[in-house]
């Protein structure tokens, strides 16, 4: 790997069908990629088990081939490439996991999900925050292993350090600043033995020399979490840049009966790749006041982060129905 070349990822959870939001992001991971000559990466991310389905996975994995949005490597070898799956680095994140309990930065956690329950509530009736209160931090030894010998299932927790601010320097958002004593020792494993989503995205971020994590504003405040585990791992973040959420015309909450469905929904109403990749590159990012229509190699050339807006963009099927007249 050459030093310094960009590296992205795209990493949805296949518990649903790719919607347009989610190719969106796709696309501008894709196109940054595409930019710098740098290597665009596909992580399904199907640890939530009862969650994640093999057709949601099919219908994501078949939605960006279809849409042309190719990516560059995979544990299949002589491609094309298959997607990295979490569910098969399972290994991966229990030696990551072990290395922060052996560095003092994680710990088992024995409480059931009604010890919590009612210690948050007492905490809420004294007037502070429901956060986790660290019990098992401070059992003694003889404790932890009486709780052990009862069968009592082990999660890990990740010790955060809860002084002073974590400082996001985001590409789009600019400087974004958490307090942490507002954040929670999270759970990393959890019982079950599969990692929890702000922890296995730092390992494979981390492990795929991701540089750039571009994705969905909703994750924005799980960003400090995810810092922390770097700082703590002894390594420095990639550079984050959070896409702005998507709006309806009216400035709803963008949903189906706004036609803002699945890919296949869209390619079963006869609009073309090039169409529905033109418009969704302009939702949220733009070349200039005037430019509307951008053959793919032009979005390629044209494309940058510094002209991502932080607003909200709107979604307005007939707007796409008229490009796709254009094409
Ligand atoms: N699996 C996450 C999602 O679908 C992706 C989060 C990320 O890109 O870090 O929301
Ligand atoms: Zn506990």
């Amino acid at each position: 790997r050459a030093s310094g070349a960009v590296r992205v990822r795209y990493a949805p959870s296949p518990t649903g069908y790719p919607h347009v939001g989610g190719v969106r992001t796709a696309l501008y991971n894709w196109l940054f990629a595409r930019h710098h000559g740098g290597r665009f990466v596909l992580r399904l991310e199907d640890t939530d088990q009862a969650r994640s389905t093999e057709e949601s996975a099919r219908a994501m994995i078949d939605g960006l081939r279809w849409l042309g949005l190719d990516w560059d490597e995979g544990p299949d070898v002589g491609g094309p490439y298959g997607p990295y799956r979490q569910t098969q680095r399972q290994e991966l994140y229990r030696a990551y996991a072990r290395r922060l309990v052996e560095m003092g930065r994680a710990y088992p956690c024995y409480c059931t999900p009604e010890e919590l329950q009612a210690r948050r509530q007492e905490a809420l009736r004294r007037g502070e925050a429901p956060k986790y209160d660290r019990h098992c931090l401070h059992l003694s030894e003889a404790e932890r292993r009486r709780l052990k010998e009862e069968g009592r299932p082990e999660a890990l927790r990740f010790l955060m350090d809860d002084e002073g601010e974590t400082v996001v320097h985001d590409l789009v958002r600019g400087e974004v600043r958490f307090e942490n004593a507002l954040l929670d020792d999270f759970v990393i494993m959890k019982s079950d033995g599969l990692p929890t989503y702000n922890f296995a995205v730092v390992v494979d971020d981390l492990e795929m020399h991701i540089t750039h994590v571009i994705r969905g504003d909703e994750h924005l405040s799980n960003t400090p979490r995810q810092v922390q585990v770097y700082r703590a791992l002894g390594v420095e973040p990639p550079a984050f840049a959070h896409l702005s959420i998507l709006l309806a015309p009216d400035r709803s909450k963008l949903s189906k009966r706004h036609g803002a469905q699945s890919v296949d929904a869209f390619r079963e109403m006869g609009y073309l790749p090039e169409a529905i990749l033109n418009y969704l590159a302009l939702l949220g990012w733009g070349y200039d006041a005037e430019q509307q229509i951008f053959s793919i190699p032009e979005l390629v050339e044209k494309f940058s982060l510094e002209r991502v807006s932080k607003n909200p963009a709107v979604f307005d099927i007939q707007k796409l129905e008229w490009m796709n007249g254009y094409y």
